[in-house]
């Protein structure tokens, strides 16, 4: 059966593929004075900016009526302090905008020599991803770097792209230039795309895009499981994670990996569960940094809910609403994950 979405991935794929080639060239040459610290004290660097003005701009010239919502702005960049990352951005996104077109790529998606835009153009583009969401019609969802503190430390993160239908994650797009490709092979190097369709199965291809290989999660016990969490602690709950591993009986210590890596990591049976609780309240989940991780689960055979173990709700916005955390595993284990999840959370607080 041919996917009815076989030409939005085809873009997302090229699209992800060009950003990606963006944000390896800008971590060769990133300078002390390319990063900012946003409102919520999260850091942004110039690669964020263009990869998000790239990306913006291809699925603006082939869907031109589609919504996106994208975690950047470029508010920053249009005042006068802005003007230094500006210009640095501006260059950024017009060099990957012209670079030659790869074998499939087409010069209508406003890519390939020639294809430079004026700043305001790049400004503009950006901010095209100011879409608020919601429950209803065709949107995309655009993380240019996921996991920007991973991408700092020369670690992981992840170009995200994913088409959202009526609320249904349809299409879902996952770069990780710094992911091995096979992790049983090092020696092959780096870089990857993942990649799903609602109904049509998850495949890892090459950073060219190329070569797909079908994912499905392997079979998983507790015995094997390794839990996949954020590096980063304010981010989930390193601390609750313990006291699941211990009320399972996991003997395997977690694997600490940045972006929505985990979710492809976990497609490829690296851990058997990643699982993302909250650290405290007030933090509302962003749909761009589960969006496209939720399909390629899916589709690779596990199931992704919250500790309710309700699924994910991408319909209520540009967040996914009250945070209740994500527990992402296989068929086989998802239940027990859950479970052991409602077991902590009914425990008494400890004293401190
Ligand atoms: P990770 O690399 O898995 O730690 O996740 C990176 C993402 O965490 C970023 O894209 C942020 O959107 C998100 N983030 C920032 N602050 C928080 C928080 N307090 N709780 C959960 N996620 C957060
Ligand atoms: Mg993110």
């Amino acid at each position: 059966m041919s996917s009815p979405y076989a030409y939005e991935e085809r873009i997302a794929i090229a699209a992800v593929r060009r950003a990606c080639g963006l944000t390896s060239s800008v971590f060769e040459t990133l300078i002390k004075n390319e990063t900012l610290t946003k409102g919520d004290k999260s850091p942004v660097t110039v690669g964020d900016f263009a990869a998000q003005a790239l990306i913006s701009t291809v699925l603006h010239n082939v869907f031109p009526e589609d919504p996106i919502v994208g975690e950047e702005d470029a508010s920053d960049l249009r005042v006068e302090s802005g003007k230094e990352m500006r210009d640095r951005i501006v260059g950024l996104a017009n060099d990957a905008l012209k670079a030659p077109l790869a074998a499939g790529d087409d010069a209508a998606w406003g890519v390939g020599p020639g294809k430079e835009l004026t700043a305001n153009g790049i400004l503009d583009a950006i901010d095209r991803g100011n879409h608020p969401g919601g429950p209803t019609g065709r949107m995309w969802t655009i993380d240019p770097i996921d996991g920007t503190k991973g991408f700092l430390r020369g670690e992981q993160y992840a170009v995200c792209l994913s088409l959202i239908v009526d609320a249904k994650v349809q299409v879902g797009v996952i770069g990780c230039p710094n992911l091995l490709i096979d992790p049983s092979q090092p020696e092959k190097g780096t870089g990857a795309i993942f990649s799903a369709v609602r109904g049509h199965g998850a495949r890892q291809l090459t950073l060219e895009g190329t070569d797909p290989i079908t994912l499905r999660i392997p079979p998983t016990t507790v015995e094997n499981l390794k839990f996949l969490e954020s590096v980063e602690a304010a981010h989930s709950s390193h601390s609750f994670n313990d006291r699941v591993t211990e009320v399972l009986g996991v003997k395997a210590a977690p694997v600490r990996m940045d972006s929505q890596a985990k979710y492809a990591a976990l497609c490829r049976g690296e851990g058997g569960s990643y699982l993302r609780m909250p650290t405290g309240v007030g933090y509302r989940e962003k749909i761009w940094d589960h969006a496209p991780g939720e399909v390629l689960v899916v589709e690779a055979g596990g199931v992704v809910t919250d500790s309710r173990g309700q699924a994910l709700n991408f319909g209520l916005g540009r967040t996914l609403g009250e945070n209740f955390g994500v527990i992402a595993a296989g068929k086989d284990i998802h239940p027990q994950v859950l479970a052991a999840v409602q077991a902590v959370q009914a425990e008494p607080k400890a004293k401190v």
